[in-house]
């Protein structure tokens, strides 16, 4: 049976997504202090792992950006062994670059970050990652989802080092867990699709997190529905 694991790094992300899949919450999954919460059950053929990243203690929020998300696919995969994490979320794009609110895009290409910055031989480019992607063009043709590199960052705003090296960078998609998660993956050979919904158009409009709050339902919505769509799917390759 195919193992998958969906991690999330905010509860109102997941929750539209969880309502629609039969799946039992595990009571303390992990060791005590670690804060991810882990819904399991069948989809299809599927065993599916849903991973979210759960509260900050001290903070109150949700655990987002890369520390939480590097910990969480760590221990994921520890627990669940998948044959393919798949990252799902919301996320900023590029007007410029063809994104519009709502679409739901397949990472492409690579996955890179975009603020660590290191101008040492060797460590600049390690800094910036570029992590390979799994190719995702036939199934983002099949589900009719647009494709584009992603580019994490621990910041939802974006400051004018973080645009160039965005830009350069050819991202356009701007998130704060994928490239995180895929540096996690490809040190342990598991496959990974990140699956994002846009909340923001960061090269436009009102504040990044004006537009966030605004479309933010939107996003997640779509978000459920192609994800559903994309874990159908994965079955009927699986299936061949
Ligand atoms: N204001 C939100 C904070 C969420 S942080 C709240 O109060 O709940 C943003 C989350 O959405 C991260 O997990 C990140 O991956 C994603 N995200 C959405 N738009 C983004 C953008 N423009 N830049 C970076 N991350 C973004």
């Amino acid at each position: 049976m195919v193992r998958i694991a969906i991690l999330m790094a905010m509860k109102n992300e997941a929750r539209t997504l969880l309502q629609s899949l039969d799946l039992r919450q595990q009571k303390q999954p992990f060791r005590s202090g670690v804060p991810f919460e882990l819904f399991q059950g069948r989809f299809a053929k599927a065993q599916l792992s849903v991973v979210v990243s759960g509260t900050d203690p001290e903070f109150h929020v949700d655990n987002v950006a890369t520390v939480p998300a590097a910990l969480m696919t760590y221990l994921a995969i520890e627990k669940c062994n998948p044959d393919l994490v798949l990252n799902a979320g919301t996320a900023g794009g590029f007007g410029g670059r063809g994104c519009e609110i709502g679409d739901v895009y397949l990472g492409s290409g690579t996955f890179c970050f975009h603020d660590r910055r290191i101008p040492l031989p060797g460590f600049d480019r390690y800094g910036i990652g570029r992590y390979s992607c799994y190719d995702t063009s036939s199934l983002a043709a099949e589900l009719h989802l647009k494709t584009g590199i992603i580019s994490t960052g621990n910041s939802l705003d974006l400051q004018g080092k973080d645009l160039q090296l965005i830009l350069e960078n050819q991202a356009v998609i701007k998130d704060m867990e994928a490239a995180a998660i895929a540096w996690v993956c490809r040190s342990l050979s598991v496959p990974m699709i990140a699956v994002k919904a846009i909340t923001d158009l960061v090269d436009e409009g009102a504040p990044t997190e004006t537009q966030f709050l605004q479309n933010f339902h939107l996003a997640v919505k779509n978000l459920q529905i192609k994800t559903i769509e994309l874990l159908q799917h994965l079955q009927k390759i699986k299936d061949c």
